[in-house]
C-alpha cells in the first residue's frame, strides 16, 4: 500500500490509484480470457480492442480531426527527436528546420537533427533557459521543412502558454510533459508528441499525433519502426508494439475523461501550480524559481532554497524532511539542481497542499 507516499517524480511519475487497481485486478486473467495482457498476442481481437479504445480516447479528449493519424510508437520523446527529422525534414528540398531551443530537452531535439539536415537554433545565445524570447526576436526561415519547440521543459520549467505562428511552415511540438495536462488545438499542428510517462501512463509508449499529408515524406535511411507511414499504414502494428504501455494509457484515458477530460485536468493543474508558487512568491526570497512568472510551467516548477543559487545543505535538510513526510523525489534534475515538483494530473491538490503546508512549515523553521 503506498497510499501514504507522495511521487513528485518528473517521469516516470504518479499514476492514479484506481488504474493500478484495476490493472491489478485485471492482471492474471484479462476479461475473462485466461491469461495476462503481458501474455497476449497483439494480434488478438482482445488486444484490438485495447489499441483502438485507447486511439479513440486521444481523439475524444484531445478532439483530434479527422485528418490525423494517432500512432502509438517505441524508442520515447528521444526516438521522436531523431523521428521527426528523419520523417519530415525532407518535407522540401532544402532539408532546413528551425528549432525555437527554450530548454534542455529542445537542444537536445536539434542536436539530433543536426544529424538529417541543416538546423537553425532561433535564439541560439540563451545564457539560461528562464523565458521564451519575445515572438518579435525571432526570425524563422519560411521555406523550412518545419519548426520544433518543447512545449513543456521539464527540466528547466518553462512552459509555452501560447501557440507559435509559423504562417505555412508545418508546427511540430514535443508535449511529453504536458500532454492531456491541458486542452490543444491540435489542428495548429503537423506534429504532436509525447512519452506516456508523465500524464497519460507508464514508459514504454509515445504517441504521435500526425496530419496524414506529411506522410510518406521519409528520408530513404530512416528505420521502418520509425516511419510514420509505414505505422499508420499498419495501424502501429507493424512490429511488436508496447501493449501493455498503451493498455496503461488507455485506463488512464478513461481516468481522464471521467473526471472530466482536459478542461478540468487544466482547471486542476492550475490550481495546484498556485498553491506551490505562491509559497514561493511570498517567501521573501528564501525559495526562489528562476523562471519567469508568464512562462512558469504548471507541471514542473524548480527552485532553489536560502539563496538565488541554492544553499545546498538547506536543500538537503528539506528534502529529507519531505521524504520523512512520505514526499518524494523532489530532487531537482541533476544538471541544474535544487528542487523540483512535478504535479502531473494524478498528482492532486490535496498533494499540492500537503507539500505546501510542508514548505511553509520549512520556511519558518529556517528563515
Ligand atoms: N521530451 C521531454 C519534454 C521530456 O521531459 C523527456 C523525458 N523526461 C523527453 C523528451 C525524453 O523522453 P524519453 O526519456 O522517453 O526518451
Amino acid at each position: 500500500d503506498n497510499k501514504q507516499t507522495i511521487n513528485f517524480g518528473a517521469g516516470p511519475a504518479k499514476l492514479p490509484q484506481s488504474v493500478l487497481l484495476k490493472a491489478q485486478k485485471e492482471l492474471l486473467n484479462y476479461n475473462g480470457t485466461g491469461i495476462s495482457i503481458l501474455e497476449m498476442s497483439h494480434r488478438s481481437s482482445d488486444f484490438s480492442k485495447i489499441i483502438n479504445t485507447t486511439e479513440n480516447l486521444v481523439r475524444e479528449l484531445l478532439n483530434v480531426p479527422e485528418n490525423y493519424k494517432v500512432l502509438f510508437l517505441q524508442g520515447g520523446g528521444s526516438g521522436q527527436f531523431s523521428a521527426v527529422p528523419l520523417n519530415l525534414i525532407g518535407l522540401k528540398e532544402d532539408r532546413c528546420a528551425d528549432y525555437l531551443v527554450t530548454g534542455t530537452w529542445s537542444a537536445k531535439a536539434a542536436r539530433e537533427a543536426e544529424k538529417y539536415g541543416k538546423v537553425t537554433v532561433i535564439h541560439p545565445k540563451l545564457d539560461s533557459y528562464n523565458n521564451i524570447p519575445d515572438r518579435s526576436t525571432w526570425s524563422l526561415n519560411p521555406s523550412a521543412s518545419y519548426v520544433y519547440y518543447c512545449c513543456n521543459e521539464t527540466v528547466d520549467g518553462v512552459e509555452f502558454n501560447f501557440i507559435p505562428d509559423t504562417k505555412e511552415v508545418v508546427l511540430v511540438s514535443d508535449m511529453s510533459s504536458n500532454f492531456l495536462s491541458r486542452p490543444v488545438d491540435v489542428s495548429k499542428f503537423g506534429l504532436i508528441f509525447a512519452g506516456a510517462q508523465k500524464n497519460v501512463g507508464c514508459a514504454g509508449v509515445t504517441v504521435v499525433i500526425v496530419r496524414e499529408d506529411l506522410l510518406g515524406r521519409a528520408l530513404k535511411e530512416c528505420p521502418i519502426i520509425l516511419d510514420y507511414q509505414v505505422q499508420a499504414g499498419n495501424n502501429s502494428l507493424y512490429n511488436t508494439p508496447p501493449c501493455f504501455s498503451i493498455y496503461i494509457m488507455g485506463l488512464v484515458l478513461e481516468w481522464i475523461r471521467n473526471n472530466g477530460g482536459a478542461d478540468a485536468m487544466e482547471q486542476l493543474n492550475k490550481q495546484k501550480a498556485a498553491i506551490i508558487n505562491d509559497i514561493i512568491n511570498h517567501s521573501n526570497g528564501f525559495y526562489s524559481c528562476p523562471v519567469d512568472a508568464v512562462y512558469r510551467s504548471r507541471m514542473n516548477i524548480p527552485f532553489r532554497i536560502g539563496k538565488k543559487e541554492g544553499d545546498e545543505d538547506l536543500e538537503m535538510q528539506f528534502l529529507d524532511g519531505a521524504l520523512a513526510l512520505g514526499m518524494i523525489c523532489l530532487k531537482g534534475h541533476r544538471s541544474v539542481g535544487g528542487i523540483r515538483v512535478s504535479l502531473y494530473n494524478a498528482v492532486t491538490v490535496e498533494d499540492a497542499k500537503t507539500l505546501a503546508t510542508y514548505m511553509g512549515q520549512f520556511l519558518r523553521d529556517h528563515q
